[in-house]
């Protein structure tokens, strides 16, 4: 059984509303909103966080944001979008799973807290 609970979702073991799935990554709703539009985009490979990723992972990181940027145009997001990864306890992250946020329909302030 697995730990992780986007391993569950890329399993599809746990439920998720999702937006985009391929042999690489999978995008799912962000079950808790912080936006009109936020969805998570993760690698179906178990990395930790961004610290996990290595030299050889460029094309599939680069998918991540693209597959995001197409997500953005899908959901209309013409005004523009935040595309964000928390990384470790300092960077705010709660799931030990790389992921991708894509955060838009309102403006965004900067910086973040
Ligand atoms: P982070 O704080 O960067 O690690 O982001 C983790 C995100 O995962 C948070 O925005 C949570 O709301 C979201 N989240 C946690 N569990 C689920 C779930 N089961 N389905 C969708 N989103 C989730």
């Amino acid at each position: 059984m697995s730990t992780c609970i986007f391993c569950d979702i890329v399993e599809g073991k746990i439920p998720s509303e999702i937006a985009h799935e391929d042999h690489l990554a999978v995008a799912f709703h962000d079950v808790s909103p912080k936006a009109p539009t936020h969805v998570l985009v993760v690698p179906r490979e178990h990395l930790e966080d961004l610290d996990a990723a290595q030299p050889g992972h460029e094309s599939l990181l680069g998918h991540l944001i693209l597959v995001a940027k197409e997500i953005a145009t899908k959901e209309g997001l013409a005004d523009g979008y935040r595309v964000v990864v928390n990384c470790g306890s300092d960077g705010g992250q709660t799931v030990d799973h790389l992921h991708v946020h894509l955060l838009g329909g309102r403006p965004l302030s900067w910086p973040p807290g």
